[in-house]
């Protein structure tokens, strides 16, 4: 779909799968003026496909836009782009039988005008592309270990940290490479201004649960606001836990998980659903697994599991039906 100040978006169509044509001065390759985001189709147990709330990753990609001066996609024809690419490649939603495996959906706006001035494109192009997605732990869920990335940070007050753009992705290669040179699996970032509090995993957000019930995950404003992140809230203050929203230090979380106050931390997003959090290191450092959780995670993770695959019933109205 394209979009250009006096036609508004146009041209929606759908192709078969190739390279794109671009040429070399379009303001997205220079700017990095471009925003995206990642959801799922799942299929049912008698054949139905459907995606978990669309319209959330809808919204979210309007506050990306505004973010980055780029034009607003109105959340219905968001999710009636996705809807009728998944239609059309309905085939390639796997069976979910013995497994958790999906369709994955990348939709993605960005500045295709031509010009090598710096200013917001007067020419956008939105699209979607589609790619099967295997289970995301390939022989049991293990702990995620952790690096703690104490030299970058991977957003700023004022900067782009909430909205769900590729410079966040570029800025946070280096430390993701630095924790995999570490023997991590996984960067965790702290704020840009203190250096001190909790912001989220290279992919995923986080979640800290305490010996007396309370859960406590970082607040929004520099993070991105997972769609997992709110169904983790919603579904863990139906099972009786107060989750609160707030800054949380480095700290905090090493303290608690000395202490045996933090028993369980785990983290959240598309690919993984949830994951148990293991180990924590930095330089010169580490903090163990927390131990003595009841594995709040795993409940969590089977009801949402189950939501998604159509073994459990949508109370929530998250399910979005597409064929
Ligand atoms: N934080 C970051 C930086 C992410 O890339 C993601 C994945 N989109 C998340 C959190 C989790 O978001 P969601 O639950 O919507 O997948």
């Amino acid at each position: 779909v394209e979009w250009t100040p006096d036609a508004g978006w146009h041209a929606a169509r759908i192709e078969p799968y190739g390279p794109l044509s671009m040429d070399p001065a379009a303001a997205v390759l220079h700017y990095a003026q471009e925003i995206f985001e990642g959801m799922k189709a799942y299929r049912h147990p008698d054949g139905s496909v459907w995606s978990f709330r669309p319209e959330e990753n809808a919204r979210r990609m309007v506050s990306s836009s505004h973010r980055l001066a780029l034009p607003e996609l109105p959340v219905e024809d968001f999710v009636a782009c996705v809807d009728a690419l998944v239609e059309v490649d309905q085939r390639w939603v796997p069976s979910a039988e013995g497994g958790e495996k999906a369709l994955y959906i990348r939709p993605f706006m960005f500045a295709s005008e031509t010009f090598l001035g710096v200013r917001p494109a007067q020419h956008v192009t939105f699209m979607v592309i589609l790619s099967p997605a295997g289970a995301y732990f390939k022989g049991g869920i293990k702990p995620v270990t952790l690096w703690l990335s104490e030299e970058y940070t991977r957003a700023g007050r004022g900067g782009m940290g909430a909205a769900k753009t590729g410079g966040n992705y570029a800025s946070s290669l280096v430390a993701q490479q630095e924790a995999i040179g570490q023997g991590c699996d996984q960067v965790v970032f702290l704020d840009a201004q203190e250096g001190r509090y909790v912001e989220e995993l290279g992919g995923m957000n986080l979640y800290f649960v305490h010996a007396d019930g309370r859960i406590v995950t970082p607040e929004t404003g520099t993070i991105l606001e997972g769609i997992t992140r709110d169904s983790v809230i919603e579904l863990a203050g139906k099972a009786g836990y107060q989750v609160e929203e707030r800054r949380f230090s480095i700290e905090e979380w090493k303290h608690g998980v000395t202490s045996g106050e933090i028993t369980e931390i785990f983290a959240c997003g598309t690919a993984a659903v949830i994951t148990p959090v293991g180990e924590l290191k930095w330089d010169g450092g580490s903090t163990p697994a927390p131990a003595g959780g009841d594995g709040l995670w795993e409940r969590l993770r089977a009801q949402l599991v189950d939501i998604q695959f159509g073994r459990a019933d949508d109370t929530h109205g998250w399910m979005h039906r597409i064929v």
